[in-house]
């Protein structure tokens, strides 16, 4: 390989797929049942193009104006787009057009703002919840979210939408709250709302958790998706 960045990134890569699987095989779980998204926010399209060289499936972005130019930049590759950040309803039209996946659904408001651009889009876009763990009932996160008890509201109205279809749940372990600095206790609580959810909703089976701090105590906890930025891509220029 003889672009620096390539080798730099498959390095990278190889080192996450080395933490996934350890932590696969320490919790008996099947490599193949983790998915890695790698986020590739505040990096160039022609990172993204090199990543999915190396095999990368899953990308995610957490900006809408970013995203959609990155995705229109790498269209035809082989990717699956997941929109993981905080998101506006008058964005909800741009996403739709190349995300397959939005994690970040955390109202009712935004539900009916993405079922209404996908069916005019003709398009079925999968969706999660996103819990906020130290949120009080009633209120939101501050990186978005709903509280726990009201997960149930949204993903019902996810479910019953034209366009969407319910996924699953996803979270940011807290930074503030009971669970600051507990990832693998956010993690298993994330699990049970997952389990609950699953009660009524048993395709709803994808759990969104564990960045690159955390994703070992995401893996043990049971998450069947991770998100990693910074160790495959290295510390982002700026702060987002
Ligand atoms: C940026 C981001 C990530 C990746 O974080 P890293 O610490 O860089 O791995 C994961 N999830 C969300 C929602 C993000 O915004």
């Amino acid at each position: 390989m003889n672009d620096p960045r390539a080798a730099q990134l498959a390095a990278n890569l190889a080192a996450v797929e080395d933490r996934i699987t350890t932590a696969c095989v320490a919790g008996g779980r099947k490599r193949e049942d983790v998915t890695l998204i790698v986020v590739t926010k505040t990096y160039p399209a022609s990172d993204v193009r090199l990543l999915a060289e190396l095999g990368v499936r899953n990308v995610a972005e957490n900006r809408d104006q970013d995203a959609a130019r990155k995705a229109a930049e790498c269209a035809g590759l082989p990717l699956s787009w997941h929109f993981v950040g905080q998101l506006q309803t008058n964005k909800a039209r741009s996403v739709v057009r190349y995300a397959d996946h939005v994690h970040s659904v955390d109202r009712l408001r935004l539900a009916g703002a993405l079922s209404g651009a996908a069916t005019a889009a003709g398009r079925e876009l999968g969706c999660l919840v996103q819990v906020a763990l130290d949120a009080e009932s009633g209120a939101r996160g501050e990186r978005g979210g709903v509280a726990p008890e009201e997960v149930g509201e949204v993903a019902d109205a996810i479910a019953a939408a034209d366009g969407l279809r319910l996924d699953g749940v996803m979270t940011v372990a807290p930074l503030a709250g009971a669970y600051a600095g507990q990832p693998r206790a956010a993690f298993d609580r994330l699990m049970e709302i997952s389990a609950r959810l699953r009660e009524t909703h048993p395709a709803a089976n994808m759990v969104s958790a564990g960045m690159s701090q955390d994703l070992e105590h995401a893996v043990a906890a049971g998450a069947t998706h991770v998100r990693v930025g910074t160790a495959v891509l290295g510390v982002r220029p700026r702060l987002r």
